[in-house]
């Protein structure tokens, strides 16, 4: 059977991060990855500065293939008030910068092989027995293998299954459609942030266009999928209204499912819970891999300080969870409190949003606090 040090279960680009720190740090590391190919999904992150330094430490950032965010407009569909973070006001290159998920997998991927981290793919984790001294992983094509320590940054496929851990969930009732869509006017660097009573709208900048994620009720979004490009432009239009310019082409759409999901507590018996598989949360304030790569590389700090530790020793792991309590807690209350906030439609609430925009358009310490949250942006672990 084999043993490991450490091994990871899912190659998303918190699991694949990780381990491309740890095989660099000398860990004897196996990553263990149900697809068996590249997903190809069609999300757009905005990933904060501090993330493209840990992924450029980690050797996995898609410098080609990313756009820099230099101003985000904040706005609310229905009410006064408006704010604009600039980076300049922030004394940044960039207030955070957007890639492909599909684009970061592949350079994560690439990273991998270039370190001859030993990657299997196509091998789902079916089972795990979590021991004094090891975790036994079985996997889909009946092998079976030992960690010293198990990382699950599967996106939340095993965690329940362990004792002692346990999800809350908080459905927010809405999707989000996301796809590219073309504006006649340049973007200049500027994503929009437009929150309306039926959800936020956001337009990312990607290259000569905009990523847009929409959210949306199920049923409505569904509807929305079916449209064909031009009545979808129409409806876009409408919805957002015409400060980013006139949209004139669409491409591709897809949807994703929107919920909050925390775990009670991200560590077991010699077991990390990191990623997605701690705190999936709504994209609204691009939170989501912001924080899961900060789970990785507080992780690989702990071990890097002392290379001849037991990795999933009690002490390592009460350390990993003390390290990323307040951090990974503000994040998911922040977002939670943006979701709720902005879709309140009292007139009372209406007025107090604008009331608070404008406050935030007008007292750069504001800003200033609310451009260091959004993209991720928060303490360094
Ligand atoms: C529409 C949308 C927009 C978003 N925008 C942003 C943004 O702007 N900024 C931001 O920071 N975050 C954003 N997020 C959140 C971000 O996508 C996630 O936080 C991030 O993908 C989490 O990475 P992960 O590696 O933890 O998990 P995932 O990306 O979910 O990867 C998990 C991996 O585990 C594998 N796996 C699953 N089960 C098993 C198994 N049993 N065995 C082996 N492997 C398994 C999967 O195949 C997958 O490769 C967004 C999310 C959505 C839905």
């Amino acid at each position: 059977m084999d043993r490991v040090d450490v091994a990871i279960v899912g190659a998303g680009p918190v699991g694949a991060a990780l381990a491309a720190s740890l095989v660099r740090d000398g860990r004897s590391v196996r990553v263990l990855e149900a697809r068996a190919a590249p997903s190809r999904d069609a999300r757009t992150l905005a990933l904060s500065h501090a993330s493209r330094e840990r992924l450029e430490e980690a050797g996995g950032w898609p410098a080609q293939a990313a756009t820099p965010i230099t101003e985000i407009h904040v706005s609310q569909k229905g009410g006064a008030g408006r704010t604009l973070i600039t980076a300049a006001d922030q004394d940044l290159p960039a207030l955070g910068y957007t890639v492909a998920y599909s684009a970061l997998e592949e350079v994560l991927e690439a990273r991998l092989a270039a370190l001859g981290a030993n990657v299997s793919w196509g091998a789902a984790c079916e089972a795990i027995e979590l021991g004094a001294q090891a975790a036994r992983i079985r996997l889909s094509g009946g092998e079976s293998l030992e960690a010293r320590l198990l990382v699950l940054a599967d996106g939340g496929a095993n965690a329940r299954r362990l004792p002692g851990l346990a999800y809350s969930e908080k459905d927010y009732g809405q999707v989000a459609i996301t796809g590219p869509v073309h504006a006649d006017r340049p973007h200049r660097g500027r994503a929009w942030e437009r929150f309306t009573p039926r959800g936020p709208v956001a337009l990312l900048p990607v290259g000569e266009r905009y990523a847009l994620v929409w959210t949306a009720a199920p049923a409505e979004a569904q509807r929305i999928l079916a449209l064909d490009d031009a009545a979808f432009l129409a409806e876009l239009q409408a919805h957002f209204g015409d400060r980013a310019g006139r949209f004139v082409a669409a491409g591709p759409r897809a949807t994703f499912p929107l919920k909050l999901r925390t775990i009670n507590t991200p560590i077991a018996l010699r077991t990390v819970i990191a990623g997605n598989a701690a705190q999936a949360m709504h994209p609204i304030a691009g939170q989501g891999l912001n924080i899961g790569l900060r789970d990785a590389a507080a992780l690989a700090a702990i071990l890097r300080a002392d290379p001849a530790c037991d990795p999933g020793a009690g002490a390592v792991l009460e350390a990993y969870r003390d390290s990323r309590r307040r951090d990974a807690g503000r994040g998911v209350a922040f977002t939670d409190f943006l979701v709720d906030a902005f879709m309140d439609r009292r007139r009372v609430v209406t007025w107090g949003r604008a009331a608070a925009l404008t406050l935030l358009d007008l007292v750069p310490p504001a800003r200033r606090w609310l451009a260091g949250r959004m993209i991720g942006g928060a303490p360094s672990p």
